[in-house]
């Protein structure tokens, strides 16, 4: 496999672009090598500027749950484009956007449409600080809610202590505000909550996390959480910019039947183009401006075209039920493969699976939280990839990142990718 075209562009991307790259995962410093650029994505495929064509296991991070290209949402987005990209005022669009979101989330009586995931997080984490008058927020190690300062936050030296920045820029006393407990841990949080009695606004996490490899929440661990929050006046925030609209039309909190106070949402929501949204209870809501005091705006907010997008999105999955059964059933058969694959070769280790996510942590020991991702052979796994790349399946270039599965994947794709899984793992261990 060549690809002269993308190193070439890399080398001279870094002449202009802060390690030439706009995200920083993509750079596949992780897993090293050189990042593959994308010339276009059509349906279960992407193509790289030296043609080469690849299986997606990611789907630009998400959004692609019906693959990439969709006919449907390329010619919604063509005639919006007709009448004008951005207009800066109301559309009827963000009206029928806001009412099917409220339709198919559970928690959400009303919606703010903002640009991205990150600005969703941090709105919601304002609104809540707004809406109690505290200024302290809970958050889980390994979990990733964008780029918001008061995320970027490293545990302390315990589970009572606040946290410390994580990245140069972040001041100290931002981090202070910021308290961390592992995930699935709910006795971790009742410390916590006794250490900062009456001082916590939210707890914020992503039910189900994708972004330390996909974890599954222990049984009650999410009911739990919601009665702590509930009893001490805290407002539970699920970060569902990954599950949204993917774990089922409602997200991880109409699959598990546990009802958040606020939501933030993004990737599916806007079909490929850039969209997130935060939304939840009235009465919390009803503290955003221009209802209430608390301040957020934007300027292409609400852009006719990214809604256009989002709401042909929205609607065919409002609509059709079965394409959740299908992506189950993608997932069942590739987890399934995998590990049958595993077994086969005698190796032991862990795949984490829900619906259309799954990750295959190179560890044999059971991954329920950050601490026992880090188990996981990092280096293992830059093979693992790199191997995979070689045969033409474009996985997540981190462990610690879930795959994002998409309707395109046929069966025939389907045994290609076991089939280079199977090649990978051999090549790896030998
Ligand atoms: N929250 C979660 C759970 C995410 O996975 C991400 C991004 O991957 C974000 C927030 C941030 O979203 P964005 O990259 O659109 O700012």
């Amino acid at each position: 496999m060549q690809i002269t075209q993308s190193k070439s562009l890399f080398e001279k991307a870094k002449n202009y672009i802060p390690g030439g790259v706009n995200s920083p995962v993509r750079a596949f410093r992780a897993v090293g090598g050189d990042p593959i650029f994308i010339k276009k994505a059509d349906g279960a495929f992407i193509y790289d500027e030296d043609d080469n064509a690849y299986i997606e296991l990611i789907n630009s991070w998400g959004p692609m749950i019906l693959g990439h290209n969709h006919p449907m949402i390329r010619e919604a987005v063509i005639k919006a484009m007709e009448n004008g990209t951005s207009f800066g005022a109301p559309t009827a669009r963000e009206v029928e956007i806001a009412e099917l979101i409220v339709a198919m989330v559970p928690s959400v009586e009303k919606v703010r449409m903002v640009n991205s995931g990150t600005e969703a997080t941090m709105s919601a984490i304002r609104v809540a600080r707004g809406f109690t008058g505290r200024d302290k927020f809970i958050k889980m190690e390994g979990h990733y809610h964008g780029h918001g300062d008061s995320f970027l936050i490293s545990a302390g030296s315990g589970a009572v202590t606040m946290g410390n920045p994580d990245s140069p820029g972040v001041t100290k006393g931002t981090a202070k505000d910021t308290l961390l407990a592992p995930y699935n841990d709910l006795e971790a949080i009742e410390k916590l909550v006794t250490a900062n009695k009456g001082e916590i606004a939210a707890l914020i996490l992503e039910p189900v996390p994708g972004n330390m490899g996909l974890v599954i929440p222990k049984e009650g661990y999410l009911e739990g959480l919601r009665k702590i929050c509930d009893r001490e006046g805290i407002v539970l925030i699920f970060d569902e910019v990954m599950t949204g609209f993917r774990l089922s039309k409602g997200g991880a909190q109409e699959l598990f039947g546990v009802t958040p106070d606020m939501t933030t949402l993004g990737k599916i929501i806007g079909g490929g183009m850039p969209v997130g949204a935060y939304g939840g209870k009235k009465e919390i809501m009803e503290f955003v401006s221009p209802a209430g005091p608390v301040y957020q705006a934007g300027t292409l907010s609400g852009n006719p075209i990214a809604m256009a997008a989002g709401l042909t999105m929205l609607n065919y999955l409002n609509e059709h039920d079965e394409v959740y059964t299908q992506l189950n059933q993608i997932g069942d058969k590739i987890v399934a493969g995998i590990r049958s694959s595993l077994e086969g070769l005698g190796l032991d280790y862990t795949v984490n699976h829900l619906g259309s996510m799954y990750s295959l942590f190179f560890t044999n020991s059971k991954v329920t939280d950050f601490a026992s991702a880090k188990h996981s052979d990092t280096a293992l796994f830059g093979k693992y990839f790199q191997s995979m790349l070689r045969q033409g399946v474009y996985l997540a270039p981190s462990q610690f990142e879930s795959l994002f599965l998409s309707t395109a994947l046929s069966d025939q794709l389907i045994g290609k990718i076991l089939e280079a899984n199977n090649v990978a793992l051999k090549e790896i261990h030998q």
